[in-house]
């Protein structure tokens, strides 16, 4: 049987990064669903689908077909055959994809994706649903999380370091609102489910938090 751990939180927690050092420390592979859902969203967007109309909403995710592999153990993600790893990082794409993740429809064509990769393998699965719906039985969940003040703040940092202009205050208003439409939709909303491990990564460096979850780990498998 494979082994599965679930790493949910809001956005800018550090998530990402950190479940992509202990997934390799674990030599489990890991597995970004926000990506997931970006590309969704990026397949919507091009076909300037209005997803409040549920038939045009309906007639256009047939249309969209997502995968996954991995080059040199990074995950690549593929709208309809087209890696767009790179595309699916911009801000609009990152503004628009926390409406179209509400929509239970784009949920339900990934949740066989995601759970047939955590059967197959040990998996290391970051998002906002897996320990909650995705993975119920996961042997390790964490929930990872950090004040807004310490998510608006590394994330003005790395947008400052890749020389973008931008205010701490209109960050810190973007990932409030993110959170709160991720945290109050009605299919499966961002949660602590209630055997997930709260790890709050305020005043934690990336090591700090990567080293506890790796020891998690190890004591379960
Ligand atoms: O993790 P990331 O910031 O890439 O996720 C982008 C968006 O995708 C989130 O704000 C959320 O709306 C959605 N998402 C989700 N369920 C997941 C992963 C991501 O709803 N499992």
């Amino acid at each position: 049987m494979s082994f599965n751990i679930a790493i949910d939180g809001p956005a800018g927690a550090g998530k990402s990064t950190i479940a992509k050092r202990a997934a390799k420390e674990l030599s489990f592979t890991y597995v970004d669903t926000g990506a997931m859902y970006r590309a969704i969203t990026l397949g919507l967007m091009r076909s300037g689908t209005d997803i409040e109309d549920a038939r045009a909403l309906e007639e256009a995710l047939a249309d969209i077909e997502v995968t996954i592999d991995y080059r040199e153990g990074v995950q690549q993600v593929y709208l309809n055959g087209e890696n767009v790893s790179g595309q699916i990082r911009t801000e609009e794409v990152s503004a628009r994809t926390s409406a179209c993740a509400a929509k239970p429809q784009v949920r339900a064509k990934l949740t066989d994706l995601q759970r047939g990769l955590a059967e197959r393998e040990n998996v290391l699965m970051d998002g906002r649903d897996i320990g909650t719906a995705i993975l119920p039985n996961a042997q390790l969940k964490i929930y990872l999380t950090a004040s807004i003040e310490a998510r608006a703040e590394r994330r003005y940092r790395e947008l400052v370091e890749r020389g973008e202009e931008c205010s701490i205050e209109e960050i810190a208003k973007d990932i409030e609102e993110r959170d709160y439409r991720d945290m109050h939709r009605q299919t499966t909303p961002l949660m602590q489910a209630d055997d997930a491990i709260l790890i709050d990564s305020s005043d934690m460096t990336i090591e700090e938090v990567t080293a506890r979850i790796v020891e998690l780990a190890r004591e379960r498998i």
